[in-house]
């Protein structure tokens, strides 16, 4: 009973708080800055409905696929997002990877989760693509492991993150055409001792945020591959143009 007290003191404390924080800075959509009716979300309904959806039939999703499968790493691609310029995913993402929005990237892996399940893909394990340790010590966190926790969340398949590191801290790529990143993301990772352990037979889906000509992971695919795993199936939030 006197914890029950407790409990909702502290709940009314929060509510009080939060709605107190709401008044004074009205939470607003990332994308178009609109307030947002529902404080606990992060972009509004209407910017979350202009974002164009992968499917199968999509140009894009079609020749990205055959991008990533042609180097023979890689069995298949799943996505649920497109990227555009100027476009919501865009904030989307930049909020992912600069500010902690982790949240969002529970709710991109529930979509992607979803997309598994309807395109009948199953996978063992998931892999987040791995952030260099300096990358991931200044952002605190890998926003593509807060993907794979939301695709966990509907697929019920363990997060590995003990496998594979990445060791160069590549140069950023939006300025590298595709051969220069290729070559930028050359034994760009490696495995972690006894991850074959970890590997060995296993199906996996190797989890990124966006993928733009998917050189980032194709190297990663290799070396996980070079550890005996028998599949990797990428899954991207978002495709770019
Ligand atoms: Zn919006």
């Amino acid at each position: 009973m006197h914890f029950d007290i407790i409990e909702l003191r502290s709940l009314n404390i929060t509510t009080f708080t939060r709605t107190f924080l709401d008044f004074l800075y009205p939470p607003v959509c990332i994308a178009c800055n609109k307030p947002l009716l529902d404080g606990s979300q992060k972009v509004c309904i209407d910017c979350w409905n202009a974002i164009p959806l992968v499917t199968k039939h999509l140009p894009l999703y079609q020749e990205m696929r055959m991008k990533l499968l042609s180097d023979g790493n890689i069995s298949d691609l799943v996505s649920r997002f497109t990227f555009e310029k100027e476009g919501p995913f865009q904030h989307i993402a930049h909020a992912l990877k600069y500010k902690e929005y982790k949240s969002i990237g529970l709710d991109l892996g529930t979509h992607i989760g979803e997309a598994l399940k309807e395109w009948s893909l199953e996978v063992d394990i998931l892999i987040p693509v791995p952030l260099h340790r300096i990358k991931h010590r200044e952002r605190g966190y890998n926003q593509s492991e807060f993907i794979a926790r939301g695709i966990a969340f509907v697929i019920d398949k363990p997060i590995v993150t003990n496998a594979v590191r990445r060791i160069r801290r590549t140069q950023t790529q939006t300025e590298l055409n595709i051969e220069e990143r290729r070559k930028n993301m050359e034994h760009a990772f490696e495995l972690i001792p006894h991850s074959s352990d970890i590997l060995l037979g296993k199906k996996c889906l190797l989890v990124d945020d966006v993928i733009t000509t998917g050189a980032t992971t194709n190297s990663c695919a290799q070396v996980i591959l070079s550890a005996g795993a028998t599949k990797i199936i990428v899954a991207a939030a978002a495709l770019a143009e």
